[in-house]
C-alpha cells in the first residue's frame, strides 16, 4: 500500500505519553540503536520497549550448554566498545554481561521498560505519529496501554521468542525418556551419563554435541542431511598479540577491520570457487578425524558453502568430542520415535534418555507488531525494503537486520546510523514524516536469500528486496560501509503530507 495516497486519518486521542522514537527490543541491536540515537540525536526522548523482563534478547534467553556466538565478538561486537574478553568466539553469558555493560556505561539502561511488549502500532499521517499498542506485564496479570511516538524503530530480531520450530515426529508421545528445544532449556535438567540424541545439524547441534558430551554418556548428533562445519581457532592469537600492543580501543579497530576483511574474503571465496572451497572445508576436517569415509558420509553437504550458513566449531571441539568416543554422528531420517528412543528408516535404533530437538527458530518479522497505516493493515509481503532498513508504504518506520554472511551487528549497526541521518534530513528538510518512494522496475527477490530449512519455511511473510543498490540487501559489508552514510536522502525519501483536514485544524 502506499501511504502517500492514503487520505484517511484515524481519530486523535490525547495519549498519556508522546516520545520523539521508540525502539522495539533490548537485544544486542536496541542497545546500540539507543547508543547512536543517545550520541547523534541528544534532544529527542527515546524509549526502549522490551517484551521480557530482562535485556539482551537472545543471549539471554538461550540457556542450553554451551551457548556461544559463531562468529567473533571482534565483529559480532559494536564498533564503539572493545571486546576485552580472552575468547574471541564467546560464550553467551560473557556476551549477555557485553551488551549489560554497554547500557549501563551510557546510561541506556534507564530508558528501558521491560515487561512492554509492542503488539500494534497504527501511523496516522494527519498527526505524523505512530499510536502503539502495548501489552504491559505486572505482578497484577497483563494490562493494555497506548504510547505514540514520532518514529519507529523496530530492533526486535528475527525469530518467535514464544516458539520455536519443533516438527511432529510420528509416536513421540510414546518416547519414555525427556524431549527439550533448545530454545526453552530446563535449567534443571540432568544428563550426567545419560545417553543423548540431538535432532538436527545447524550452529546449535553442533554448539551443544560437544558441551553435552563433557557429562553425557555418548551424544548422537542425528542429521537428515550434512551441513558444512568448519574448526576455526577460539582465541584469536594475531588478535592478542594487536592487543598486547595497541591501545583497546585503536585494537578493537584493528582486529574488527582484519576480521571483516578476512570474512568477506572467504565468503567470497566460497562463492566464486565453490569446488576448491569444498575440498579445502572437507580436508580440513579430515586432518582432524583421520577418517576420509567417515567425512564423505556425514561432513560433506550436497549445497555449496554458504548456500547456507557455514557453522563455526571452536577449537575443533564438536570433532575431538568424536575422536573421544563421546559423541557420533547418524545421518538417517526419523521413522518414529519409540519407548527406548528413536528408529531410524534404516531400521536402526538409536536409544536415548533425553532427545534434544535442535530444529530450528520459527522466523517472526518484526516481533510480530500488528502495523497499520491509516486505518490499513500493512501486509509485509507487498513493501519493498530500502537500504535494508526503511519500508516502503510505512513511514517513519525502519527495521534493523543484520547480516547472514557475517557477524549481525556489522549490518544492525549501519542501520541505527542510517536511521539517525534519517532523523537529522527530517529536522533539516522540516519534515514530519518521510518514506521510501518505490522505484517502478524492480525485480523482487526474498529478503533473506538463504537456502537454510527455517528461512524457506516463513520468509513469504517479510518484505521483499530489489534487485539493485539501494533496494537490495547485500551481503557486503564494504559496499555498504562504503555508500550507506553517502547516501542522498533526497532520492528516495519523501515526505508524508499531513492530511487536509488536520492541516486545516492546526
Ligand atoms: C543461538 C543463537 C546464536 C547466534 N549466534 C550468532 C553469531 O554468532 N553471530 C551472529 O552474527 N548472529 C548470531 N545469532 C543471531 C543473533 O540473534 C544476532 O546476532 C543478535 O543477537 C540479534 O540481536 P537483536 O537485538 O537484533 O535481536 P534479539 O537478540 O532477538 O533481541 C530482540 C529483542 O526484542 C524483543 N522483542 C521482540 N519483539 C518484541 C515486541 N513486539 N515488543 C517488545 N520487545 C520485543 C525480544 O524480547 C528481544 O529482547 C545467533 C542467534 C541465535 C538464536
Amino acid at each position: 500500500m502506499n501511504a502517500a495516497t492514503s487520505t484517511q486519518s484515524e481519530p486523535v486521542d490525547a495519549p498519556a505519553e508522546h516520545l520523539d522514537v521508540v525502539i522495539v527490543g533490548a537485544g544486542l541491536s536496541g542497545i546500540g540503536a539507543a547508543y547512536r540515537l543517545q550520541a547523534e540525536h541528544p534532544g529527542r526522548s527515546y524509549a526502549v520497549l522490551e517484551s521480557r523482563a530482562a535485556l539482551g534478547g537472545t543471549w539471554d534467553l538461550f540457556k542450553y550448554p554451551g551457548i556461544r556466538s559463531d562468529s567473533d565478538m571482534f565483529t559480532l561486537g559494536y564498533p564503539f566498545k572493545p571486546w576485552r574478553d580472552a575468547k574471541s568466539i564467546a560464550d553467551g553469558p560473557s556476551i549477555l554481561r557485553y551488551i549489560t555493560e554497554t547500557a549501563a556505561e551510557n546510561g541506556i539502561d534507564r530508558h528501558i521498560r521491560y515487561n512492554t511488549k509492542v503488539i500494534g502500532a497504527a501511523w496516522n499521517s494527519g498527526a505524523s505519529r505512530w499510536t502503539l499498542t502495548l501489552a504491559q506485564t505486572t505482578p497484577e496479570g497483563v494490562e493494555t496501554r497506548t504510547l505514540t511516538c514520532g518514529f519507529l524503530y523496530s530492533c526486535s530480531g528475527y525469530y518467535n521468542y514464544e516458539q520455536g520450530h519443533s516438527p511432529q515426529f510420528p509416536g513421540i508421545e510414546n518416547f519414555s525418556g525427556t524431549v527439550v528445544h533448545p530454545q526453552f532449556w530446563p535449567e534443571q535438567l540432568d544428563y550426567a551419563g545419560k545417553k543423548v540424541v540431538v535432532i538436527g545439524s545447524g550452529a546449535t547441534a553442533v554448539t551443544l554435541v560437544p558441551a553435552m558430551a563433557e557429562r553425557a554418556e555418548l551424544v548422537t548428533m542425528l542429521q537428515r542431511s550434512p551441513t558444512w562445519i568448519s574448526a576455526v581457532p577460539g582465541r584469536d592469537k594475531i588478535a592478542d598479540s594487536i592487543r598486547e600492543k595497541l591501545p583497546p580501543k585503536l585494537a578493537h579497530r584493528v582486529i574488527r577491520t582484519k576480521n571483516i576483511l578476512f570474512n568477506i574474503g572467504f565468503y567470497q571465496y566460497c562463492r566464486r570457487r565453490p569446488e576448491s572451497a569444498r575440498k579445502m572445508l572437507t580436508g580440513l576436517t579430515t586432518r582432524i578425524l583421520k577418517d576420509e569415509s567417515l567425512v564423505a558420509e556425514h561432513f560433506t553437504p550436497s549445497y555449496n558453502p554458504w548456500d547456507q550458513r557455514l557453522c563455526a566449531v571452536p577449537d575443533a571441539d564438536f570433532f575431538k568430542a568424536m575422536r573421544k568416543g563421546k559423541a557420533e554422528v547418524v545421518t538417517d531420517h526419523i521413522e518414529s520415535f519409540v519407548p527406548e528412543g528413536i528408529r531410524l528408516k534404516s531400521g536402526r535404533v538409536l536409544e536415548a534418555d533425553v532427545v534434544v530437538t535442535a530444529t530450528g527458530l520459527q522466523l517472526l518479522a518484526f516481533g510480530g507488531i500488528e502495523l497499520t497505516v491509516d486505518g490499513t493493515p500493512v501486509n509485509l509481503a507487498d513493501e519493498f525494503v530500502w537500504q535494508g532498513t526503511m519500508l516502503t508504504g510505512v513511514p517513519n518506520f525502519a527495521v534493523c537486520i543484520g547480516y547472514t554472511n557475517a557477524s549481525w551487528t556489522l549490518r544492525a549497526d549501519l542501520s541505527s546510523r542510517l536511521v539517525c541521518k534519517v532523523l537529522g534530513f527530517m529536522d533539516r528538510q522540516g519534515f514530519s514524516a518521510v518514506v521510501p518512494r518505490p522505484e517502478r522496475t524492480l525485480n523482487e527477490r526474498p529478503l533473506l536469500d538463504l537456502a537454510s530449512g527455517y528461512v524457506q519455511r516463513s520468509i513469504a511473510a517479510f518484505p521483499r528486496q530489489g534487485d539493485r543498490h539501494p533496494w537490495q540487501v547485500r551481503q557486503n559489508y564494504l559496499l555498504d560501509a562504503a555508500t550507506t552514510m553517502r547516501t542522498d536522502l533526497s532520492k528516495t525519501l519523501r515526505p508524508v503530507p499531513m492530511s487536509k483536514t488536520l492541516q486545516q485544524v492546526s
